[in-house]
């Protein structure tokens, strides 16, 4: 299913074919050596990691051809658009890396979008339609039918700028009539057939107000937008490809030198058990499935921020993924491996144990306690080392405990021996269980010369496990998500979405022991929980309640379920 089995540690091969593209114009001279681009967002939500592939290419080229990218809010349609989706919007390409030249809004353009139309009604290349959606719909024909032209499509010149002008009145109700472009009925693009370029929408507009009654469609508005500000690779998704003709068309009927914006389309970003459309994501807020928009859940960028992605890991996985011209899904492991890398060379490692259990070390002193060091990152020399308490008392994991273990089981089980981690190794020497039978405390014997760091004494152990210390532990939530649908596709899935959501996506874990290091901890701080996974800080964490949400675990935990 997925489109590619890349190998992230593969360096970039070759162009993209929108880089060879560019390419190429620059060797041709065309638009003055000029490499412009934009990333046209509609600000009616936040932005996914669908838009991240766009917004990776749109700046990305006009980086590397030392051009500019504008970032142009794609503000036709009042109905659905806030300033609240504008802020964010703009807070987020920030937050990936990026900085646009200007900010722009199409509808700063409708002046002139206004002009363009009504010159093209005086040159006969426009006209006013009085009749349904419905009936102009039936007369589109089919691909392979010519369409029926409609009865208004000779009204005069005159009277066609006077209905016009009323569609800007307010004084027309919505659906009453519509400006179509005079092309041909027998195209054999469905999109040529005489396309709607304005209606009538009866909302206050986030930035024009009340100014505006009749408003342009994002075909006509779209090309004329790219050609006033002068983009010359305009990018967008391939389901644009077949607009293509009509946004040359209308520009050829607008330009008047040599200069031609192009439109060039690329594969749209889809992760397995992920779902992008906005229509879907704004349903999840909306009916409370999700805590909001930056739910760490969400596929949106706001959810990966809090998620504790970098925009590292979401760029470089980007340009490995790459930009074509044919549609695919991509593995959302994919995503999984990139955080991971990126993680592995930055986080700090601490030792977290989730569900504790208390290991008492019968033979070491009662009331001492040790500072021992751990090391920050083994993969980064320069991260240094923390200071851990080790002491009589300790937390382990309860999993890391069996009292009738199997085999190959290596951790503690009663006379076997493990390293406790940063610490000494130590021998198990029994458990104490409750009355209902459930184990409440393990014991263990250290032997002080096997203490880390020291001269090897010789002795192997095959199990190491993480602890922590009753001593300076303190207790927090911890918060471990995991995918949102059950299904592999559920963009593709006939169910509704809501029948598709896996119950097990957020699990809540209360009174996990933390080292006492990660007091300290603020809010996009990210670490390594050794053993377990990467984890970050929320945002609704307090000194009193501190809250780390799982970014990813430290293995593909799904990879083995399938192979089962
Ligand atoms: P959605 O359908 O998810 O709501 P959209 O295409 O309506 O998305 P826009 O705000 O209009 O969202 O998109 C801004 C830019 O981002 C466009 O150039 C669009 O082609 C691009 N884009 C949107 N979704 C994806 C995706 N999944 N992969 C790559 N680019 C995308
Ligand atoms: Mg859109």
């Amino acid at each position: 299913m997925s489109e590619s089995n890349l190998n992230p540690e593969e360096p970039k091969k070759s162009l993209n074919f929108i880089e060879v593209a560019v390419e190429n114009d620059l060797k041709e001279g065309k638009n003055d050596g000029r490499v412009q681009t934009r990333f046209p967002p509609e600000p009616n939500g936040y932005l996914h990691i669908g838009h991240a592939k766009a917004i990776c290419i749109d700046f990305g080229i006009a980086k590397e051809y030392g051009g500019i990218c504008n970032l142009r809010f794609d503000d036709t349609n009042p109905v659905k658009e806030d300033v609240e989706y504008v802020d964010s919007i703009m807070d987020d390409i920030k937050w990936l890396g990026y900085n646009w030249a200007n900010v722009y809004y199409a509808s700063d353009y409708f002046p002139q979008l206004w002009d363009f139309a009504v010159q093209m009604i005086k040159d006969g290349k426009a006209y006013v339609d009085e009749q349904s959606a419905e009936e102009i719909a039936k007369q589109k024909g089919t691909p392979t039918q010519a369409g029926t032209e409609s009865p208004f499509r000779n009204r005069p010149v005159e009277e066609n700028l006077d209905l016009f002008n009323k569609m800007n009145s307010g004084e027309l109700a919505e659906g009453s009539m519509v400006l179509r472009a005079r092309i041909d009925m027998a195209a054999p693009n469905m999109h040529m057939r005489d396309p709607i370029m304005y209606r009538i929408i009866h909302h206050p507009h986030h930035r024009t107000g009340n100014k505006w009654y009749a408003y342009p469609m994002y075909d006509f508005a779209h090309g004329q937008s790219d050609y006033i500000e002068g983009v010359t690779h305009s990018l967008c998704t391939l389901e644009f490809d077949v607009h293509r003709p009509l946004y040359d068309w209308f520009i050829d009927q607008l330009a008047t030198g040599d200069y031609r914006p192009h439109q060039y389309e690329f594969n749209k970003l889809q992760f397995t058990y992920t779902l992008l459309s906005k229509r879907n994501l704004r349903a999840m807020v909306e009916e409370n499935i999700l805590s909001g928009w930056d739910d760490p859940r969400m596929p949106t960028i706001r959810g990966f921020r809090r998620r504790g992605y970098t925009p590292e890991s979401i760029r470089i996985l980007m340009d490995k993924i790459g930009y074509t011209k044919y549609d695919g899904v991509n593995d959302i492991g994919l995503l999984e491996h990139s955080i991971r890398e990126d993680l592995n060379k930055i986080a700090t490692r601490v030792s977290a144990v989730l569900d504790p259990i208390k290991l008492v070390i019968t033979n070491y002193p009662e009331g001492q306690t040790e500072v021992m060091s751990a090391q920050n990152n083994p993969e980064d020399e320069n991260a240094g080392n923390h200071n851990i308490t080790f002491s009589r008392e300790l937390f382990i994991e309860r999993d890391d405990f069996m009292e009738d273990a199997p085999k190959k089981y290596f951790r503690l089980t009663p006379g076997n021996e493990v390293r406790l981690k940063n610490g000494y190794i130590v021998k198990c020497t029994g458990c104490k269980k409750d009355e209902n039978g459930n184990v409440a405390e393990v014991y263990a014997e250290y032997d002080p010369l096997t203490k880390s760091g020291m001269p090897d004494s010789g002795r192997k152990v095959k199990g190491t496990i993480h602890w922590v210390s009753t001593e300076d532990c303190f207790d927090a939530e911890v918060r471990l998500y995991d995918r949102l649908f059950v299904v592999e596709n559920p963009a593709d899935d006939e169910r509704d979405f809501r029948e598709l959501l896996n119950p097990d996506s957020l699990k809540i874990l209360k009174g996990c022991k933390m080292e006492a290091y990660l007091k300290n901890a603020k809010e996009g701080d990210k670490f390594q929980f050794q053993r377990t996974g990467y984890f970050c800080i929320d945002k609704d964490s307090t000194a009193g309640n501190v809250i780390f949400n799982r970014t990813v675990s430290l293995k593909d935990s799904w990879a083995k379920a399938k192979v089962k």
